[in-house]
């Protein structure tokens, strides 16, 4: 019999409130390694209509499975209020996702609640939902999407997502989002050796020349479910080979530093892809991001086995200049480097898992 794997959600310390001093309002913070605080995953919900093997297996995530309850989860005024402190601390970037950021109700609700601030908010979604949703998104004040579609293959995108979600509803979702003006839409696929790495060729030929942008992204060790080993992931430089030796690439300059996917365009002008080297060439140097969990822990890096309360300190009243100095320490005292040091024995250590802390 195999051993069951419990995944693990909910290990947190405290937010500590500094003695003071620690924080001037309106300051540009940096963690230890001098890294700006840029970017703010805000995860809206722990539930997902689909059971990707890498990242929610169903052998883990059952009928049995305890997702958060109505009352655990931050509410959209928690959520705006905490958006509106980070953006004071330097935030300019927000990305909603989950679990999958369009199951949680009224979420075109939450946007309009952001947009007001002003920051280059976007969402990241598997894009099941996008039809039907993709008007009220973009009249809600949303920006852009990224869809996550790991095969044009009907077959192989099935056994990926394991829920019997058809491929030409995501293709419909991406058309409907395009159509509503969210262009140009990002599109991510993992990619798995011996799973969808035939999937390569044909993403990248669906997609050219369709002003949309495919992603290609290494498969990570998120979480301690998802079986990962270093066999199964196909470093970038290698997908990059593979394409250009059919529709020649060339690279293309980052947009801004900290820029997570590497740029190629076609040398022909039909487009570009990008590619996330997380494993084969880690980007910590340049990580910017905070992450946000759908009850209000924040985790200073994706792979973390801990997070820190700030609902606690959300629901007993505190100030919103106690919240910003608790958030300006954490950050301040944050060495993450995860990718830089991953060894296959790192990938067996807990943490929490990715549909949890937001991806
Ligand atoms: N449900 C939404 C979706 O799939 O787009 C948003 C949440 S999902 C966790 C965010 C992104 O993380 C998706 O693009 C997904 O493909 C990616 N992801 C999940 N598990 C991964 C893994 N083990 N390695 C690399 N990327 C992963
Ligand atoms: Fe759901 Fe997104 Fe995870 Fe797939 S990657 S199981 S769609 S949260
Ligand atoms: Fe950032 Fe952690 Fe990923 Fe490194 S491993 S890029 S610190 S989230």
């Amino acid at each position: 019999m195999t051993e069951r794997i419990i995944p693990i959600v909910d290990q947190r310390d405290p937010l500590p409130l500094p003695a003071g001093g620690a924080f001037t309002p309106g300051a540009h913070i940096a963690d230890t390694r001098g890294r700006a605080l840029r970017d703010l995953r805000v995860s809206v919900t722990d539930r997902c209509n689909f059971r990707c093997t890498y990242c929610m297996p169903r052998e883990v995530f059952g009928p049995d499975y305890a997702f958060l309850q109505r009352d655990q989860l931050l509410n959209f005024e928690e959520i705006t209020r905490v958006v509106r402190l980070f953006k004071a601390l330097g935030v300019e970037k927000v990305r909603l996702t989950g679990g999958e950021p369009l199951l949680r109700r009224n979420l075109e609700g939450l946007i309009g609640m952001l947009a007001p601030l002003g920051l280059d908010l976007t969402l990241t979604t598997n894009g099941s939902l996008l039809t039907k949703k993709a008007r009220a998104l973009k009249a809600a004040g949303l920006k852009r999407i990224t869809v996550s579609l790991d095969s044009p293959d009907e077959r192989v995108f099935q056994a990926m997502n394991d829920a019997e979600f058809p491929v030409s509803r995501v293709l419909e979702g991406i058309d409907a989002a395009a159509a509503a003006g969210l262009a140009p839409i990002k599109i991510n696929m993992v990619v798995k050796r011996g799973v969808n790495d035939t999937s390569i060729l044909p993403m990248a030929r669906h997609f050219r020349g369709s002003g949309h942008i495919v992603r290609f992204i290494e498969f990570m060790d998120v979480g301690a479910t998802n079986g990962w080993r270093m066999d199964e992931v196909i470093p970038s430089s290698e997908i990059v080979r593979m394409i250009s030796a059919e529709m020649p690439l060339e690279p293309a300059a980052a947009h801004y530093t900290g820029e997570v996917a590497a740029r190629w365009r076609y040398a022909d002008g039909a487009g570009e892809i990008g590619v996330i080297s997380s494993v084969t060439q880690a980007f910590c140097r340049d990580c910017t991001r905070l992450r946000l969990s759908t009850e209000g822990m924040l985790y200073t890096c994706l792979f973390a086995s801990k997070g820190n309360d700030l609902r606690a300190l959300l629901r007993s009243g505190a100030s919103d200049a106690d919240l910003q100095a608790g958030i300006a320490r954490l950050w301040q005292a944050r060495s993450d480097r995860y990718s830089e040091i991953r060894t296959e024995a790192t990938a067996r250590e807990p943490r929490i898992e990715m549909s949890y802390i937001g991806g």
